[in-house]
Order: structure tokens, then C-alpha cells, then sequence
């Protein structure tokens, strides 16, 4: 199992990821957070590619 994460110091704030998978990534204070280390729906993977500045990544 893969586990999200967001690089603080990267994250715009942009709220892709959020709008991709709302059950992993929660917007608080202008930066992502990871608020499930995993989901039901997909592996994340979507989100890590549609990061616009490249802050999401698997570990
Ligand atoms: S898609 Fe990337 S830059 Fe946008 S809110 Fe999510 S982690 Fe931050």
C-alpha cells in the first residue's frame, strides 16, 4: 500500500489535488494535507500527475 505525501514547502495550494480525491487531501491554511493514507477510490497516482508543482509523491 502507498502512502501519499505532500511536501509542504512545494504545495500551492492549487486544490487539484483535493478536487481528484477529497477523501485523501484536505486544503487547510493554503497547503494540502494528507488526511487518509489511502483511499477506496484510486491509488493517488492521478493526483501525483496532475500536481501542478509536483508536491505529491508515493512512499
Ligand atoms: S495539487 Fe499539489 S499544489 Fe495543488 S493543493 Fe495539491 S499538493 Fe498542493
Amino acid at each position: 500500500m502507498t502512502k501519499p505525501v505532500v511536501n509542504q514547502d512545494l504545495c500551492i495550494g492549487c486544490g487539484t489535488c483535493e478536487s481528484l480525491c477529497p477523501s485523501v487531501f484536505k486544503i487547510e491554511d493554503g497547503k494540502s494535507h494528507v488526511i487518509s493514507e489511502s483511499c477506496d477510490d484510486c491509488d493517488c497516482q492521478e493526483s501525483v500527475d496532475s500536481c501542478p508543482v509536483g508536491a505529491i509523491s508515493l512512499e
